[in-house]
């Protein structure tokens, strides 16, 4: 077992990697609140995680792998104020809560399933665990940490600042949040209930319109966002466990407040290594419902948005963000994937050909430097992007010696076909057989087509233009005309 190092966001510096228990590891990541379609935002976290996993199952850990469904308590704007995410929604599709729960589990499912990323040991839903919650706010409670005020418990931040540090792992300062916070949000409804504008809700009384409402000994309501998260991490893997992850935007408030709940219910933190993944930019902005620049992966996968002319597969989707380093912004675009299905395209050819490359004697490589080096980047911080450097490198070798420009003996051979299917299948989970990425030369062709056809309209040869819709519609291809220009899709 190779010592795995790990930046770990609470230090601020890499470190070894060390569980608690040895051979065991339990980790929590921050799942999906479910009240709309998977999007691009959805993408990276679970495939960072999946990659880290798979690293630390090759390196012979058992792996406890939580991964929480959010399915009541985030609110609309992400604080204590506003509507439930999955009222909203329900309000608005005219179901039950539940029903958007499901129906957006099972499609962010679909996508983790069509990424390869591997489904969590335990995924336990916020609404299944409402007692556990309790139990959680009165420890709080307990500790004086955190007080009733009608109807509503809030987590008493000054009381906690006392002999903790709110702030350690967001690095931000309480008196600047108190500075932040302002008069005006003061105003805002709720606001009153509490004793300072830091303070952060760890129930919320319900009004009788609110659908999803529990009893508690505060009367009826439902649990802040943050304490599912603690509660259930708590319960699956213990009250110390080895790592938390999540994406960057989830530092402050949840993680800063995950982190005051547990100690404050525990006398101690929750988890001993906090990983960040970085976001993902469009088209170098940062992606927000606002600028409308959201992409579903549905309409990823079928090239269906305005930023897209043509769809992308999954391993495509995988490659392209294990190109980057997880600490690193990456930022979307089409030519960006198009780069990314092009060098994947060059390493899967390449890994086609080891079969046919016939072994010398001697060989003109050191293959297992370039394997080791593969490892090495892994286990360094996962380090992807030097990994699939190196994997590069092993294709321009079969590429050579294919081509009768250099050799390879049989235990290269054979070094090189176990370090595509540990590294390149195994951790990075790509798929090394996959054949849906030619869709390029597909589209290279229908781009053809496409161009002929408005040719022969630009010429009024309607029978050549219509020739070439129908014929390719019998073929099971939808041509779709709009000002945008012309898509295709296989029905
Ligand atoms: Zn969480």
């Amino acid at each position: 077992m190779a010592q795995i190092k790990l930046y770990n966001t609470l230090s601020r510096t890499i470190e070894p990697f060390n569980s608690l228990t040895p051979g065991r590891v339990g980790m929590y990541v921050c799942g999906p609140t479910v009240y709309g379609p998977p999007h691009l935002g959805h993408v990276r976290g679970p495939i960072v995680f999946d990659v880290f996993r798979r690293l630390l199952m090759d390196q012979g850990f058992q792996v406890r792998f939580v991964r929480n469904i959010t399915d009541v308590g985030h609110l609309v704007g992400d604080a204590d104020e506003g509507e439930d995410k999955l009222q909203k929604q329900a309000r608005l599709e005219q179901i039950e809560p539940m029903e958007v729960a499901q129906t957006y589990t099972d499609s962010y499912n679909w996508v983790m399933d069509a990424m390869n990323v591997m489904r969590p040991s335990i995924e336990p839903k916020a609404s299944g665990h409402i007692i556990e919650q309790i139990e959680m706010i009165e420890s709080i409670i307990h500790a004086g940490l955190a007080y009733e005020s009608n109807g509503s418990v809030y987590f008493d931040v000054t009381a906690y600042e006392k002999e903790h540090n709110y702030g350690k792992l967001s690095g931000r300062v309480l008196d600047e949040l108190i500075a932040g916070a302002g008069n005006a949000s003061r105003e805002l409804e709720g606001q009153s209930e509490k004793k300072s504008a830091h303070d952060f809700a760890l129930w919320k009384r319900a009004s009788p319109e609110h659908i999803m409402q529990w009893s508690s000994p505060w009367g009826k309501g439902f649990p802040g966002w943050h304490i599912e998260c603690s509660a259930m991490s708590a319960k699956y893997l213990g009250s110390e466990f080895d790592i938390h992850g999540g994406g960057m935007d989830l530092l402050f408030p949840h993680h800063e407040c995950e982190i005051a709940q547990s100690t404050a219910a525990h006398k101690h933190e929750p988890a001993r290594y906090w990983m960040h993944h970085n976001m993902i930019t469009i088209n170098g902005q940062k992606m927000a419902k606002s600028l409308n620049n959201g992409i579903k992966v549905s309409e990823l996968f079928e090239g269906n948005h305005p930023l897209l002319t043509r769809g992308f597969g999954p391993n495509t989707l995988r490659f392209f963000v294990l190109q980057a380093h997880y600490r690193s912004t990456l930022d979307f675009s089409q030519e960006a994937l198009e780069a990314s299905e092009k060098g994947l395209k060059r390493l899967l050819e390449a890994f086609k050909k080891i079969d046919g490359v016939v072994p010398e004697s001697e060989s003109t490589f050191n293959t297992k430097e370039i394997v080791q080096n593969i490892e090495n980047a892994l286990i360094d911080d996962l380090n992807t992007p030097i990994a699939i450097a190196q994997l590069f490198e092993l294709a321009k070798y079969i590429n050579m010696a294919s081509d009768k420009k250099a050799k390879l003996t049989l235990s290269d051979i054979d070094e090189i076909r176990s370090a595509v299917a540990r590294y390149f299948g195994g951790i990075m989970g790509l798929n090394a057989q996959d054949r849906s990425d030619d869709n390029g030369a597909m589209n290279e062709v229908m781009d053809i087509l496409i161009q002929l056809r408005s040719e022969a309209k630009q010429e009024k040869n309607y029978a050549l233009s219509d020739a070439i819709r129908n014929r390719l519609k019998d073929k099971g291809i939808e041509l779709m005309d709009s000002k945008e220009g012309t898509t295709w899709k296989i029905n």
